[in-house]
């Protein structure tokens, strides 16, 4: 563990209410049930996998303000400085209560502006189940859109705020992935990073995948059940692949490690990036994720000390901001 501790590394996919600590959350769940947050809980959504529905239950619980703000500043200080050097944490804007997806957004990144920049960034998801724009016929509840979520990104580093990249996440099996392109193009053109769930599962929409690789994203998540001709394609362009591995094998995508995809690029010592995905459904942490690199197998892939410090080194390679900006982190 000493070793895994004293590895500069960075953490780029974690969502914000996948990693909420069990603390805060039974802190809220007390209040909850005294009364306090009633109005807020969100309607249920029942058309959702049952990984997705665990979602359901924590914003019940992050359902105000002040909660969201005490768990982001719970989540970030749980990674920085004890589990890595740098944090981006990602989240999908809601509206809470009568408060805007402008004010959620403002509340993590005040969070995450307490932080200098060498430490920590913001990742703003959009959901694959939201309807692109208002004109199209509405699936999800709150009515938000991947329009009004981009152009949310987009003002908001514009302005200044600590907003690196966009990310799109949520059920696989939803949405039309083609219909995000103009979108993706413009989040591209003013310069944020952008990260994309890709084939986390077998048999994915037709042309999802392929629809999802002409965004040029600069990363990807998963990538599990990609063709031999996409995963060629990511060679080719050598798109970091971040690895979520207790993720995987919870979600039961990836039978065991021996199996995981994650040797095949390492094998061709194509960049990954470990990830935990959600700490708080797969009981994970980063450490816990690198010590699965360094067990021996069956309990772990078996990697040695030197293999693992390059999978922490392109942690902190393939963050969204300019390495110059960051260059404390490559003394
Ligand atoms: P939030 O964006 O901070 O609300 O974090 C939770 C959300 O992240 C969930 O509602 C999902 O949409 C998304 N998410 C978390 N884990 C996964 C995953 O493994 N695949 C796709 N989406 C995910």
């Amino acid at each position: 563990v000493e070793f895994i501790l004293g590895l500069p590394k960075a953490e780029l996919h974690a969502h914000l209410n996948g990693c909420v600590g069990m603390e805060v959350l039974f802190e809220l769940a007390d209040e909850f049930v005294e009364g306090i947050g009633f109005e807020q809980v969100p309607p249920n959504s029942n058309d959702i996998g049952e990984f997705f529905k665990v979602f359901g239950v924590i914003y019940g619980l992050v359902s105000t303000r002040e909660a969201l703000g005490r768990v982001t500043r719970g989540v970030l200080g749980g990674f920085i400085g004890r589990e890595c050097e740098y944090l981006e944490l990602r989240t999908t804007p809601r509206r809470l209560g009568r408060s805007s997806l402008e004010e959620y957004l403002e509340t993590v990144l005040d969070e995450v502006e307490r932080y200098p920049k060498e430490k920590a960034g913001l990742i703003v998801s959009v959901d694959r189940r939201m309807p692109v724009a208002t004109e199209s016929e509405s699936e999800s509840e709150e009515g938000i859109t991947v329009e009004e979520v981009v152009n949310l990104a987009i003002e908001m580093k514009k302005q200044g705020r600590r907003v690196v990249g966009v990310d799109v996440c949520g059920d696989p099996r939803s949405g039309d992935m083609e219909l995000l392109k103009p979108f993706m193009g413009k989040v591209r053109e003013v310069g944020l990073g952008l990260t994309v769930h890709i084939a986390e599962i077998p048999g994915s929409v037709s042309g999802d995948t392929q629809h999802l690789l002409s965004f040029t994203p600069d990363r990807i998540g998963h990538g599990t059940f990609l063709s031999e001709k996409e995963k060629e394609i990511v060679l080719e362009r050598r798109i970091p692949v971040e690895v979520c591995l207790s993720s995987n094998i919870i979600c039961k995508t990836v039978p065991d490690l021996a199996s995981h995809h994650i040797r095949y690029y390492l094998e061709r010592d194509h960049p990954i990036v470990l990830c935990t995905d959600d700490t708080l459904p797969f009981r994970t942490s980063l450490t816990a994720e690198y010590a699965l690199l360094l067990a021996k197998p069956p309990f772990g892939l078996g990697l040695s000390r030197e293999e693992v410090r390059r999978v922490a080194e392109w942690s902190l390679e393939y963050i969204f901001v300019p390495a110059f900006i960051l260059s404390d982190l490559f003394i």
